[in-house]
């Protein structure tokens, strides 16, 4: 399955997600991410799956769920799909919703890359450095991306897109949230010129359990120094899309393989489609591990355990 959802989205509302990438392939091996660690660190883009057939799932998708986006997102980085470009203008030729990229940016350097994402309507990339050591410890890339090259291709794609540029500076505390490193990142913030900045935070559980949330003082500190952005601290609210699932187990594990799912929301789901006992069976059997976080208990598809440091 290719696309999932619509998902609740704090910055893109409901989130009709398009996976066109193996599971944790990617560039980076963030700190953070809630995917847990990379499996599969890869800096060259090919051919992922037949893409007829995730156009096909995306254009059946979209005419039984009601989304405001469409979001080529993945299970890592999307942009390592060659296909993305064709992906991105087949759906915009033959859908009305606008269509948006999250992206880590690390790729933007590649002239094709660039190319792809020109036909999306928002492109939403990842700085969370200002420097390369800083860069090398919070997002642990493919070491053929260094931090300049990474910059400079964010940059240019600034100057060739047309569309909207929302760039997301993630905080992990003692790593890139000193006064210091925020004044590097507002440098490289500027250089690209973004339309909107998105502050966030390790609000799911992370890769490292050592990647934790910054001390309030610093997250304000950082929307002082980034001047116009928008702190994304908060949970998303909302309810997922599970039209196309028909019991509660096939929906828990493939939406909590891609979006962590806190265990109140795998119990409402399990409420709109009308069962009861599956999500405490699910954990009981060993299907579903139970993980604590900031103050909530997650659920995570047993598969991707060895993925987390916990
Ligand atoms: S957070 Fe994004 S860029 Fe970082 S490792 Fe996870 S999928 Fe890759």
């Amino acid at each position: 399955m290719y696309v999932y959802g619509p998902v609740p989205s704090r910055r893109l509302g409901r989130s009709l997600g398009v996976s066109p990438i193996p599971s944790k392939t990617c560039s980076y091996s963030c700190v953070y991410c809630q995917l847990g660690r990379t499996t599969s660190l890869e800096a060259v883009r090919k051919s992922c799956f037949p893409k007829e057939n995730i156009l096909k799932e995306i254009l059946q998708k979209v005419l039984s769920s009601e989304a405001d986006f469409i979001t080529f997102v993945g299970d890592g980085e999307p942009t390592l799909n060659a296909d993305l470009g064709w992906l991105i203008r087949q759906t915009k030729k033959e859908t009305r919703l606008p269509i948006a990229v999250i992206t880590n940016g690390s790729l933007l350097f590649k002239k094709d890359v660039r190319d792809d994402l020109l036909s999306a309507d928002v492109v939403l990339p990842t700085l969370d450095a200002g420097d390369q050591e800083t860069f090398k410890r919070i997002n642990r890339p493919h070491k053929n991306i260094d931090f300049d090259i990474m910059l400079q291709g964010q940059i240019d794609f600034r100057k060739e897109f047309s569309g909207k540029i929302w760039l997301e500076v993630m905080l992990v505390k003692g790593l890139n949230d000193s006064i210091e490193q925020l004044k590097r990142i507002k440098v490289a913030v500027d250089k690209i010129d973004p339309d909107r900045i998105y502050i966030s935070v390790p609000i799911r559980p992370p890769a490292e359990k050592w990647a934790e949330i910054p001390a309030p003082e610093s997250i304000l500190e950082a929307q002082e120094i980034l001047q116009g952005s928008t702190s994304l601290n908060m949970l998303e609210s909302g309810e997922f899309g599970i039209e196309e699932f028909s019991d509660t187990k096939q929906a828990i594990l493939e939406i909590g393989s891609r979006h962590p799912l806190r265990k109140s929301q795998a119990y409402e789901i399990e409420k709109r489609l009308s069962e009861t006992g599956i999500v405490d069976s699910m954990i009981s059997d060993g299907e579903l591990f139970e993980m604590e976080y900031n103050n909530e208990t997650y659920l995570m598809p047993s598969h991707l355990k060895h993925h987390k440091n916990r």
